[in-house]
């Protein structure tokens, strides 16, 4: 049996980004539409994504499409016709600075708060509550999202199929695509690994780290590395479910509460990166990088002195040069590129597939919050980095 030869829409990679852009085409109309995953669908980094949920963004745009995916994941049995819903728990998000960040934190929560996100300054006393065993005298200011929280990127990637599907996107898995072909500087199609073409209208890149070899072939510089990540699984020793997400900008870790009761606890420094090969890098966590983590966590939490290592992976981020999505046109007609996410991808999700939707039916965004030009892939060539207005001394990474 051979597959379909043609598509209005051929979009490349079935992580969270292709998902998400298959269902949004469909609510504008485009339905004929097939999304090309070279392994399962969710294979990426979706399927390693610790699936935080937070509005906390300096780049107005980033905040506003993540206050989209929070409006999605509270109301996504309904909307996205899932009754068990995606695995999305509320329990609010926390973000402490030191004191060299607190006017940045302030003026970032004052504009979150003017494009409709619900957030605002919180006191410590109030935080003491809501994580009785931290220990927060080095904090200088905090800010806290009661929507915020974690969701399960994975099940999201596979509700945004299930619902594209219904609409009468095609999905094929173990299809690897190794050419995009073009006709003179447009886009035309594409060439899988066993030789079969496929024509398309458009050609939407949304292969993760990988979309840059692809682009490459086309004459098209997408500036991704991917980065190592290490996720430790902690049992806390405490019972500690519930309890919110914490962004710790002084210690430069996050942590937040699995189901299971456990702690899943990340790296929030930067200043180090590991840049790896995405298809040969160790997968669970260095000795080194444990103990670092685990003094980190020591110090904050003097309050769980039984915490105990349960498990480890690692995953990459694909980072561009100023830590923000490429969702743009490129210089070959009837490519579109939706890729390095550089560890947001889960949040914003919604709001980047509906952004791609908006970009191959008109060319530009539709919401005035979320303009293209943020995105555009020509912004590194130009030498103008989509950067926070109000930056963080301490804590350089957040964006
Ligand atoms: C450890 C870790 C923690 C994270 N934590 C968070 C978080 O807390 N909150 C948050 O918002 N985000 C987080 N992220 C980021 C988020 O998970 C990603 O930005 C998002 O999942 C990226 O989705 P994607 O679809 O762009 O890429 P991917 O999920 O990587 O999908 C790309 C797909 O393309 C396929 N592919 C590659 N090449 C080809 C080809 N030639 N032909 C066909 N298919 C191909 C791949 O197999 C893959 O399935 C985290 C990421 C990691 C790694």
């Amino acid at each position: 049996m051979s597959g379909p030869a043609s598509a209005e829409v051929v979009i490349v990679g079935g992580g969270i980004e292709g998902a998400a852009t298959a269902w949004a085409l469909t609510s504008r109309g485009v339905c004929d539409v097939l999304v090309l995953e070279r392994a399962t669908v969710g294979s990426g980094g979706t399927g390693r994504s610790s699936g935080i949920v937070r509005c906390h963004y300096g780049v107005r745009s980033l905040a506003v499409m993540a206050w989209c995916g929070v409006r999605l994941f509270t109301h996504a049995a309904e909307i996205l016709g899932v009754p068990g819903g995606i695995g999305f728990e509320r329990v609010g998000y926390l973000v402490g600075v030191g004191p060299r960040d607190a006017a940045a934190l302030a003026a970032n929560v004052a504009a979150a708060a003017g494009v409709g996100v619900d957030t605002r300054l919180a006191d410590p006393a109030e935080v003491a509550e809501l994580w009785p065993e931290a220990d927060l005298g080095d904090f200088a200011a905090f800010a806290y999202e009661p929507h915020g929280g974690y969701g399960d990127a994975y099940r999201t990637c596979h509700a945004y199929l299930a619902a594209a599907r219904r609409g009468g996107v095609r999905v094929r898995q173990g299809a690897t695509v190794v050419r995009i072909l073009t006709d003179g500087d447009r886009a035309v199609g594409v060439e899988l690994a066993d030789g079969s073409r496929i024509a398309a209208g458009t050609v939407v890149l949304a292969a993760g780290v990988w979309s840059a070899a692809l682009a490459a072939q086309v004459g098209v510089d997408l500036p991704l590395r991917a980065q190592r990540e290490q996720i430790l699984l902690v049992t806390p020793g405490a019972p500690v479910a519930g309890r919110p997400v914490l962004s710790d900008l002084v210690g430069l870790q996050y942590l937040r509460p699995e189901r299971s009761g456990e702690l899943l606890v990340g790296n929030s420094d930067h200043s180090r990166p590991q840049w790896v090969d995405p298809d040969d890098y160790r997968a669970g966590a260095d000795p080194d990088y444990v103990e670092t983590a685990v003094g980190r966590f020591a110090h904050r939490f003097p309050g769980l002195p039984d915490v105990a290592l349960a498990s480890s992976y690692a995953g990459c981020y694909d980072v561009t040069p100023d830590y923000n999505p490429i969702i743009s046109i490129t210089p070959v007609d009837g490519l579109i590129v939706a890729a390095g996410f550089s560890g947001h991808g889960f949040k914003i999700s919604v709001a980047v597939g509906e952004l791609v939707a908006d970009l191959v039916v008109d060319g530009d965004s539709s919401h005035p919050l979320i303009p293209a030009a943020d995105f555009r892939l020509s912004r590194f060539a130009e030498n103008a980095p989509l950067v926070s207005p109000h930056p963080y001394v301490g804590a350089g990474q957040m964006r």
